[in-house]
């Protein structure tokens, strides 16, 4: 079964019942839902957090007022084509725009897609000329689209172009490939991914623990056993993830499959995504839950990216305070099963 692309081919699953502003909806943003995300989709279910993320909804065509076509701001950071440079020690190098699948709520919907360009070779070696100028560049982050989509040999080439530039001591890579697509991890890949001078780091982006089917868990035990460090991203994200239960069972997921959850990310203003989006207080308070439910190993850090591209910032939820009895002059820590204790300043 090849990767749906089509509204029809999405039809004919009975992922969807026609509607006029679903041709809108695919329009503004590719289809992509591989065949083993089709695998897991509860057909049965019409809120399968599975099928929401990545079936086209029509809910997409209501744009709201303060949603933006560039949320993060990375247009306003990006000196070169395929760079962002926000923070000073540290690059995105984004070498092609293709994913194996399209999410509905991805913060760069405007950009990825199929007809989105990667960089030419020219474009690449100028952006790598950037890198190279530049010694306070400590870490590159190669995102895109999914730098996994680039073939094994390509891939192996770009990362050896950066582990040969002294001043790079870590090369990060985000993809949602083993999760989406797993039969792309193969021995070839893994080759690309031995160890080198500069440290490889690996983020899988990860929103529900029913991702992590069997084919999905091989592929990263492959890659934790051949030594690559593993972290998890997720999105937070209304009818997928926005509940204890759930985020608790992906948290400790990722944790035996050997992948460190590292951030949490509220909803960004992505434009036609105001169905998945949950307010910074829900976020807040399931953080807090899970404080008190999981190990420390299975806490990711839930991070806003400011808008305007001011970059990500942890957002709580906080456990000191003022103590309302002034006289104290102590602060009020708040441990994580809701107890409060005086602490000195
Ligand atoms: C998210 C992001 C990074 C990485 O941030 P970390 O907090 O180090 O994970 C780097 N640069 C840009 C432009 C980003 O958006
Ligand atoms: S895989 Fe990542 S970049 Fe691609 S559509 Fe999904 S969230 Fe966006």
């Amino acid at each position: 079964m090849p990767t749906l692309r089509t509204l029809k081919a999405l039809e004919r699953e009975k992922l969807m019942t026609p509607d006029p502003r679903l041709a809108e909806a695919a329009e503004a943003m590719a289809i992509a839902v591989t065949p083993e995300m089709l695998d897991l989709i509860d057909r049965a279910d019409p809120a399968d957090p599975i099928a929401r993320q990545f079936v086209p909804s029509a809910a997409e065509t209501e744009i709201l007022i303060e949603e933006l076509s560039d949320p993060i701001g990375d247009e306003a950071r990006s000196p070169v084509k395929g760079i962002v440079h926000r923070y000073p020690d540290r690059v995105l190098l984004k070498p092609l725009h293709v994913c194996p699948v399209y999410c509905r709520f991805c913060f760069r919907r405007e950009k990825v897609g199929p007809g989105g360009e990667a960089l030419s070779a020219a474009e690449l070696a100028a952006a790598i000329a950037y890198i190279k100028a530049r010694p306070e560049i400590w870490e590159v982050i190669l995102t895109g689209g999914d730098p996994l989509m680039l073939a094994p040999r390509r891939l192996e080439k770009l990362i050896a172009v950066l582990d040969a530039i002294e001043h790079v001591g870590v090369i990060r890579i985000h993809s949602r490939v083993p999760i989406v697509d797993p039969s792309r991890v193969t021995d070839e890949l893994l080759a690309a991914l031995k160890p080198r001078r500069a440290a490889l780091w690996f983020a899988v982006h990860c929103n529900h623990a029913r991702e992590l089917g069997p084919a999905a868990r091989a592929a990263l035990a492959r890659l934790a056993d051949a030594g690559v460090p593993l972290m998890g991203q997720t999105v937070l994200l209304a009818g997928v993830n926005d509940d204890v239960e759930t985020l608790e069972a992906l948290m400790r997921a990722l944790v035996s499959c050997r992948v460190k959850p590292y951030y949490l990310h509220h909803p960004d203003l992505v434009r036609g995504t105001g169905h998945f989006r949950v307010s910074v207080e829900r976020g807040q308070a399931l953080m807090k839950v899970l404080r008190g439910r999981l190990s420390g190993l299975a806490q990711p850090t839930y991070v806003l990216d400011v808008p305007g591209g001011h970059g990500k910032v942890p957002i709580g939820p906080g456990y000191l305070g003022d103590d309302p009895d002034a006289l104290s002059g102590q602060l009020l820590v708040e441990d994580a099963f809701g107890g409060r204790h005086r602490y000195p300043r």
